[in-house]
């Protein structure tokens, strides 16, 4: 059996790209050198993956959709025309550009499927060129020239139209122009090509299954080069179909993809077509059990040759660190975790204990079964699992209902109508970074520490005062990130030094892992709430994160069920909420910003997940008194569909991103602000932009045609913490300004 993987990470395993974006930014090296500087990275991939038998090429500079446009033409005229060059078209289209008589807008971005990694998405319409910019085929090109064994990846056709904006288009003319421009990259695509398709593991409609055929019907000349991968789940609505397609090979994740084995012990699968067989995980991160792996390629054998069979990841390993050399984990899952670096040869090892007969016999087995058996017998708590197990309805539930709590809330606060809040974090300057790394690297005793962050805080409390907002924020500024500061903290989880894995561009993140039964063992937010309280007569919002969140944004263990992770995360944060609650704290906001996320991809499994989620949120907070105002934060408004599952959290105030969105979006808030409290971000804080007062009044008036004032709040979409004080505190006096002159003529 051959081996390779479906993709691999790209900011550099000593976070090298990023680096190099970022002083390229800043104008401190030359596209030529930025340039050499890709080429290096992927000289590094390649040796990092040379055991391997076929290798990927999906590097990007910055994202793969973008970078496709680019190849395909999807490109608008008023960027393709004007003077920057190709690199500086390209970046534009990333992170907008403004100087002078060019002013170009940021395509918009969003999460890649079930994934922390946010794509570009590519907008269609009148005014794209569909003209290549053939400068990113020759970058790439020479790389593929030079190794026969190596293949161009990019999104196909089907998932590229689905997570492109159309604006304006027919739809045979735009379908028609995208094949176009799919028939001439692939004329000059030099040797194999991936095309992913992960897109065809969503639910699809009869209408959905013949756009996707007829694309690639259409592309049958070009089918001995081509393989269509898929990724994130399994390919049921289409499988007999997608196997009889022209191309050389298919492939298939068996880790998220729950039925694809199914579907091929119940259509089988043509053997003369190779099978890109995903079976080491590509989204998480513990070591593959080799007896699963090695039973489920024994039953895919009998359909296909040996041959055919192409051992891989489930999906790209771009979701995954480098690697875990240098790290050190607690002694539970000390030799069970692998990061991308461990997974290719986890690869290797199963391609070459699968040509063995008695594969059983075999040191490499006998090792992997005995690490496997050590991380599925891992302690359990059992004062967590006896807490879990007392559980009963009552503790997923509020004292009081909503049009009770908030009259009484109302009366504790006393607010002006249309109060004014933030999200939770201030602008994080370069010299808060100095200090923690600081405190990090036992530079600062822990005591000098605090008391910087303790200046922090009441400096955010005096200018928060001295902009007239109502409800103040500590600031955040003891938190690196919204999760891995919470697992610090956490028994059951840990964090790592280098674990790093691309967000977006040159954004990185360091999930943490979640690993054993989680508690909580001191306070975590207690003292900084309570210490910019003590500061001000004005209510402090103390801000947690939600347990969803924590779970998405971590590497979460398999060994037992969500449901049961997600209480235990609960009942560690109820326990925080309750001392808050006891500091005489009158309002709590548990983020929940990737509720949205993590909703599976078929609807069928919609439902129980959402169970799942809101009863956890629900556990963490219902202890609260009635007079406690409960406050929940979301980051992307995409909830017209799963509006059920917004109004399940009970929470009393929403606050979510919504100043990019259009008064449909507004719409599906009215139903929920007949009875609580929304806060619907009346500026983008993504952008440097500083918004005019009158902009936000016009917005605030368009809101209060939706929005009742008695149930409406004046906030930002999210929290500042990328921004320059400066703009963060120009935009909020903007909004505080706004805010009072419609307070005037209420
Ligand atoms: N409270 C967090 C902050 O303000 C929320 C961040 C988020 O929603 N991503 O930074
Ligand atoms: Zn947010």
């Amino acid at each position: 059996m051959k081996t390779t993987v479906t993709g691999f990470p790209r900011i550099g395993k000593n976070r090298e790209w990023k680096k190099a974006l970022e002083i390229f930014w800043a104008g401190k090296i030359s596209e030529e050198e930025i340039l050499q500087e890709a080429q290096n990275i992927q000289q590094q991939h390649f040796g990092m993956m040379k055991d391997l038998d076929f290798v990927p090429i999906d590097f990007a500079l910055y994202d793969h959709m973008l970078e496709t446009s680019f190849l395909l033409g999807v490109l608008p005229d008023q960027v393709q025309k004007s003077s920057l060059s190709h690199l500086g078209k390209y970046f534009a289209l990333a992170r907008g550009f403004q100087e002078k008589s060019v002013d170009i807008k940021a395509w918009p971005m969003k999460k890649w499927f079930s994934t922390n990694y946010h794509c570009v998405r590519p907008k269609i319409s009148p005014e794209t060129t569909w003209e290549a910019d053939l400068f990113f085929l020759e970058y790439k090109s020479t790389l593929v020239k030079q190794n026969p064994n190596r293949r161009w990846v990019i999104p196909g056709p089907y998932t590229f139209a689905r997570l492109s904006i159309i604006e304006d288009v027919p739809e045979h003319e735009w379908q028609q122009k995208l094949l176009q421009a799919y028939h001439n990259l692939l004329k000059r695509i030099p040797g194999d090509v991936q095309l992913d398709e992960p897109a065809l593991v969503f639910d699809m409609t009869n209408r959905e299954k013949e756009l996707f055929l007829a694309f690639y019907e259409s592309l049958s000349s070009y089918g001995e080069r081509l393989f269509l991968q898929t990724y994130f789940g399994d390919v049921r609505d289409i499988y007999e179909e997608l196997v009889q397609l022209p191309v050389k090979g298919i492939g298939l994740d068996f880790v998220e993809g729950s039925e694809n084995l199914s579907l091929i012990e119940k259509f089988g699968f043509p053997p003369e077509k190779m099978l890109l067989c995903g079976i080491v995980a590509g989204k998480n991160v513990w070591r593959t059990n080799y007896e699963k792996a090695l039973s489920l390629l024994g039953r895919i054998a009998s359909y296909l040759p040996r041959e055919n069979i192409v051992l891989s990841s489930a999906c790209s390993l771009l979701h995954v660190p480098y690697t875990i050399e240098g790290e050190s984990f607690p002694e539970e899952i000390e030799n069970g975790v692998c990061f991308a670096l461990e997974k290719v040869e986890e690869i290797r090892q199963l391609a070459l204990l699968g040509d063995i007969l008695h594969y059983q016999d075999h040191p490499i087995f006998q090792k992997n079964r005995e690490m496997i058996s050590k991380l599925t017998a891992r302690d359990r708590d059992s004062l967590c699992l006896q807490k879990l197990s007392a559980l009963s309805e009552k503790d997923f539930q509020r004292a009081l209902p909503v049009e009770q709590r908030l009259p009484l809330q109302k009366e504790v606060l006393n607010l002006a109508p249309l109060p004014t809040t933030t999200i939770g974090s201030f602008p994080q300057t370069p010299e808060l970074r100095k200090l923690r790394k600081g405190f990090q690297e036992n530079v600062l005793s822990e005591e000098t520490y605090k008391q910087e962050i303790k200046k922090m805080i009441a400096s955010c409390i005096k200018t928060q005062e001295e902009l007239g907002i109502d409800v103040l924020v500590h600031g955040e500024y003891e938190r690196n990130d919204m999760v891995e500061y919470f697992a610090s903290f956490l028994k059951g989880m840990t964090t790592t030094k280098n674990g790093w894995v691309q967000s977006y561009g040159s954004r990185t993140t360091k999930p943490p892992l979640l690993y054993g039964d989680v508690t909580r063992v001191s306070s975590m937010t207690v003292e900084w709430i309570t210490y910019a309280q003590s500061l001000t007569t004005k209510p402090v919002k103390a801000i947690l994160t939600g347990p969803i969140t924590i779970i998405n944004w971590s590497f979460c263990r398999e060994d037992i069920s969500l449901k049961e992770v997600a209480y235990q995360i609960a009942l560690a944060l109820r326990e925080e909420i309750e001392e808050l609650q006891q500091k005489n704290i009158r309002i709590i906001q548990v983020d929940e910003a990737a509720l949205r996320e993590r909703l599976p991809l078929r609807k069928s499994e919609w439902q129980s997940y959402l169970d799942i989620a809101t009863s956890a949120f629900r556990l963490a907070t219902s202890t609260l008194l009635p007079e406690i105002q409960l406050h929940t934060h979301m980051c992307y408004s995409e909830f017209k569909d799963i509006p059920e599952a917004i109004e399940a959290l009970d929470a009393d105030v929403l606050t979510i991103e919504a100043s990019r969105s259009e008064l449909d979006v507004l719409e599906s808030l009215r139903t929920y602000s007949q009875k609580r409290d929304i806060g619907p971000g009346v500026y983008d804080i993504h952008s440097p932009r500083v918004p005019s007062a009158e902009e936000i009044e016009t917005f605030i008036q368009k809101l209060l045609s939706v929005i009742p004032v008695e149930h409406l709040w004046i906030n930002p979409d999210c929290g500042l913490k990328t921004r320059k004080e400066s703009e963060a505190y120009a935009s909020l006096q903007h909004m505080v300004e706004a805010t009072q002159k419609i307070r005037k003529n209420l």
